[in-house]
């Protein structure tokens, strides 16, 4: 039988994943990858950190070599090597050599395009100064005027990418301003928790500029739309990524609403004989039911291998995307999985928040650390629709958890039955996670009854009256305005006749839900505020655009 001829265009995550799974599943498949840049399988998410100078050779940034891919895995890489042009109706892809400009074709029965996406690069004057990070040689390239050693940078764009080239800026002592155009940095995490990441980036000396768009890139830095004028020697982008569909528009391709290649349940383009995978694809979305673009190294290597076993005729499975992702930036972790709240609410999805603020791990042992999470579900069965982290440790583990528990259909209070594993320097006997099945289980039965941040303005002025449960001595220290101080423990005494209606608040919400409990035992109308004073005042600070109010209190 004559062996398929395999040729896979991409040769990082997506396109390598397949390759490699293939040649496991079909040994004699003829398989070519063919890879525009000068390295295949090389550590895109590791750039930042090579700029940095935390990974301090290059060479651990390049996971492969062809020849160590053709050893392995008899797989024909051909790095320098760019496909030009498809001809879907002969099965033939054109490559132009980037070394001598030598032009070749090459048929297939079966093709897979893996060609990622493309930095987006607004029409602003003077966006050809600006540096981009998205393949090794990019990163070369900053890095090297990172040893010019240059006093000041922008970044423009404060998403995952951008703020961790921030960061490594930062380590190289070099003045890092951000400016994001849109109100917040991290915009998959919502504002209350976005501006922790913002105060952290305050802390770290970086200025951090929202809400304002950059009208110009001049010589000596940025001028922004409202005149202002920011240094940078050196000006780096990250805007965002566009799904780079030109291959696919060549090939006469369906491509979807969003932009990107648009693949049935086993990535199969709209001819089928090609399959497309990774930034490129638009994925079924696993909330919204619908599609998204999700540019994410998992969901590439999944897809990746996904395709080589449909092209093999194993039985597949396409699983939807949540969008879970992670990022460092100094000291904090930021990670999200799911829709935010942002999201929902302008789908129209009906939604119950929970905010809580727990420890890492059980307070009495050394080290532990407090951290903002948010849990999103639906009011009616409790299916999960997002969670969001922000903190110093253990951030990952309950957003993977989380994440795991919508993958498997576990409902909001079903996380209270979730037996994880516990001793105290790694978390509580209760874990931030069951605590948040258990806040849901409340909401869910109607045991409590909560009032979000930005309920409160409009109870206060219908007559109720907001009451600081905490210590006189965490009153003195800061309150919401407006609220009395009547202390947990000496509630029963100190409501001196008082009625209600009450919104109740405490630190965190604890001891919140404990007087609204009381409360309602007496017969009064009580409602307690979603995640206490910590999270009005994120809230506040984000409304204000005050991140550096938190440097102090940040979690
Ligand atoms: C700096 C950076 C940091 C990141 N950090 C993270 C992270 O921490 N976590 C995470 O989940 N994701 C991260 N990502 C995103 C992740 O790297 C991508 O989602 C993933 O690599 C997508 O895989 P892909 O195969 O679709 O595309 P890529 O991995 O981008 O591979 C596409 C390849 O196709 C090649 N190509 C394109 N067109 C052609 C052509 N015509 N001919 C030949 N070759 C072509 C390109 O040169 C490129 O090498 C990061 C990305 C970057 C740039």
């Amino acid at each position: 039988m004559t062996p398929r001829r395999v040729v896979i265009v991409g040769g990082v995550a997506g396109g390598m994943s397949t390759a490699t799974r293939l040649r496991r599943i079909d040994e004699t498949a003829a398989i070519t990858v063919v890879e525009r840049s000068g390295h295949v399988s090389y550590a895109n998410c590791g750039l930042p950190y090579f700029v940095g100078g935390v990974i301090e050779d290059e060479d651990d940034l390049l996971l492969q070599t062809p020849e160590r891919l053709f050893d392995r895995f008899r797989l024909d890489v051909r790095v320098d090597t760019e496909v030009v042009d498809i001809d879907a109706a002969n099965h033939e892809v054109t490559t132009r050599s980037a070394i001598d400009g030598h032009i070749e074709s090459m048929g297939y029965d079966t093709l897979v395009l893996s060609p990622g996406a493309v930095p987006v690069r607004p029409p602003i004057p003077g966006f050809d100064r600006v540096r981009v990070l998205r393949t090794v040689e990019d990163a070369e390239r900053l890095a090297a005027d990172v040893t010019g050693r240059p006093a000041t940078a922008v970044v423009i764009g404060a998403g995952f990418v951008g703020l961790e080239t921030a960061e490594n800026l930062v380590r190289r002592s070099i003045t890092v301003t951000v400016v994001e155009a849109v109100d917040q940095v991290l915009t998959p995490l919502d504002p209350e928790l976005a501006i922790l990441v913002a105060a952290e980036l305050a802390c770290h000396g970086v200025r951090v500029e929202t809400g304002v768009a950059v009208s110009e890139v001049t010589t000596d830095g940025i001028t922004l739309a409202d005149g202002r004028t920011i240094p940078g020697e050196l000006v780096v982008g990250s805007i965002g990524v566009r799904p780079d569909v030109r291959l696919a528009e060549m090939a006469g391709l369906a491509l979807s609403s969003h932009g990107g290649i648009a693949v049935d349940e086993v990535n199969r383009t709209s001819d089928n004989d090609i399959y497309a995978v990774g930034d490129a694809v638009e994925k079924p979305d696993w909330v919204g039911g619908g599609h998204s673009l999700i540019a994410l190294a998992n969901v590439a290597n999944r897809q990746g291998r996904r395709v080589a076993d449909h092209i093999c005729g194993l039985p597949t499975r396409g699983t939807a995307s949540l969008g879970t992702a992670i990022v460092k930036v100094f000291d904090l972790t930021a990670a999200t999985t799911g829709w935010n709240e942002k999201r929902l609410m302008a789908a129209g999805r009906r939604y119950r928040v929970i905010h809580s603020h727990p420890m890492s791990h059980a307070g009495y042992y050394p080290g532990a650390q407090p951290m903002a999470l948010k849990l999103l579900f639906d009011p009616g069965d409790g299916t999960i629709l997002g969670a969001q982290a922000v903190g110093r440790d253990g951030v990952d583990k309950r957003i993977d958890i989380i994440a795991t528990a919508i993958s498997g259909g576990i409902t909001a209070d079903q996380l209270a039955d979730l037996e994880l594993a516990y001793a105290p320097p790694f978390s509580s006997a209760k874990d931030p996670v069951n605590m948040l099945g258990y806040m849901a289980e409340n909401v869910l039965s109607g045991a409590c009854d909560v009032v979000e941040y930005d309920e409160l303005a409009a109870l206060s002025g219908s007559g109720w009256t907001l009451v600081d449960v905490r210590t006189s001595q965490e009153h003195e220290g800061g309150a919401i305005p407006g609220s009395v101080n009547l202390p947990l423990d000496q509630l029963r005494e100190e409501l001196n006749g008082s009625n209600g209606p009450f919104v109740v608040y405490c630190e965190v919400g604890q001891r919140g839900h404990t007087a609204t409990s009381l409360l309602h035992e007496l017969g009064m109308e009580a409602r307690n505020l979603d995640g206490g004073y910590r999270t009005w005042i994120a809230a506040d600070a984000a409304r204000r655009q005050e991140p550096l109010c938190l440097v102090k209190r940040a979690l």
